[in-house]
């Protein structure tokens, strides 16, 4: 087994866009990051540019260079066009973007196309031109169904737009997924119960929840400082998270992993390889990529992004050559957020060690303790790990 410290290596000093050094292994997802919005919610710390549309061409050809510096043509099983807001683009622009990435990558028959979304503003234009692109899954930027809820989290469209485009999305993709968020100052239990009770109502097949969190640098950290909002206590935000937990698993969409729910069959196959270890590509501001061993970030400033590739010049923030230690440990940090955990035999195939003598102190505690469990062959989290996850998973890094 190798134990070595990883290096942070200089961006200049490794070419992330050569070609994989497994011939017949390259990485089977692409991310494409699309960092525009109509306006920055107070509690968002994405990369993005709110209201500055003017930038979207420049962007675009920003992107065809990036793509161009890629080192070969690549079929992959999913693609995931995230935000900022995609579907702010215009349909000629959306219509460039698809044929920029299908320049440099294959989807592979039956693979996952999903594309981020919001509901305003989401005509059954722009999801016909998804549709035609190949897009087969939507995951739709919802949060909640409560006009207040989503009036503090200064959502840009109201709870009838989100009912409604919900309904036309069930009708035009194969999959559709709704992200809503909990714990917001001010939403009560009932609040958060209605939320979860109208998203049962919809032929779905996939939800994300996420509990809020205060990004330092939003404006809901500021305020939150100023004590002008409020995080609402750590025991009715679990018990939020425990009623999604059961009102999705009553309603047929089990929960896969830490923050999603999904129908048998409908997990999210592109996240699947985030949290399985696997490579990846991506691309765009703030991306953040997988490839031979390696994880790099693009530059997260937009404007920066753009400039370094409008001449010619590669936009790094981050790059990070995994050691063999590192990459046992992420194995581990990211396989423990899915509720089938770590399978134990794959894992000593892959990596020549036990999963549970990684951090053997920290793992036989949570064993002892009930927040970790080894059952079928598995280590995961048991029910009550789930609740504890960042501290149990914190003990493996
Ligand atoms: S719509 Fe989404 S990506 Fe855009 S600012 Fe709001 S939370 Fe961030």
């Amino acid at each position: 087994m190798i134990l070595d410290e990883s290096p942070k290596v200089k961006p200049s000093d490794v070419d992330v866009y050569a070609a994989p050094q497994h011939p017949g292994m390259p990485p089977r997802a692409l991310y494409v990051h699309v960092p525009f919005c109509l306006h920055r919610c107070g509690y968002c710390d994405f990369t993005l540019v709110a209201d500055q549309d003017d930038l979207v061409p420049a962007y675009l050809e920003a992107l065809g260079n990036e793509l161009d510096r890629l080192d070969g043509e690549y079929e992959v099983d999913t693609i995931f066009i995230g935000g900022g807001t995609p579907t702010h683009l215009s349909i000629e622009q959306l219509e460039r973007l698809a044929s920029l990435l299908f320049g440099r990558f294959t989807l592979t028959s039956g693979g996952e196309f999903s594309v981020e979304a919001n509901p305003d503003g989401l005509s059954n234009e722009v999801m016909k031109t998804l549709s035609d692109l190949g897009v087969n899954r939507l995951s739709l930027g919802v949060q909640s169904f409560d006009a207040d809820v989503l009036q503090t989290l200064e959502r840009q469209h109201t709870a009838a737009d989100a009912q409604d485009v919900v309904c036309r999305a069930v009708d035009a993709f194969e999959s559709v997924s709704l992200d809503l968020i909990f714990g917001v100052p001010g939403q009560t239990f009932d609040s958060w119960d209605a939320t979860l009770e109208a998203a049962r109502q919809f032929s779905i097949s996939h939800v994300s929840t996420y509990g809020l969190t205060f990004e330092k640098g939003t404006d809901f950290y500021q305020r939150l400082q100023r004590g002008h909002i409020h995080a609402i206590p750590d025991d009715l935000e679990r018990d939020m998270y425990a009623a999604a937990i059961s009102q999705f698993g009553s309603a047929g969409m089990p929960q896969y992993e830490i923050s999603n729910f999904a129908r048998r069959g409908s997990e999210c196959r592109h996240n699947m390889v985030y949290w399985q270890a696997q490579e990846y590509f991506a691309f765009g501001p703030g991306a953040a990529r997988y490839v031979n061993g390696v994880r790099s970030t693009n530059a997260r400033n937009v404007s920066r992004w753009i400039n370094c590739w409008l001449t010619g010049k590669v936009a790094l923030q981050e790059v990070e050559q995994l050691s063999g230690r590192e990459k046992i440990r992420e194995a581990i940090f990211l396989g423990l957020r899915l509720v089938d955990g770590i399978d134990i035999t794959n894992f000593r195939d892959r990596f020549g060690t036990d999963v549970v003598d990684v951090a053997r102190f920290s793992a036989q505690q949570h064993l002892a303790d009930g927040l970790l469990a080894i059952t079928e062959g598995h280590l995961r989290l048991t029910l009550e790990g789930r609740f504890l996850a960042d501290t149990v998973m914190a003990d493996f890094l």
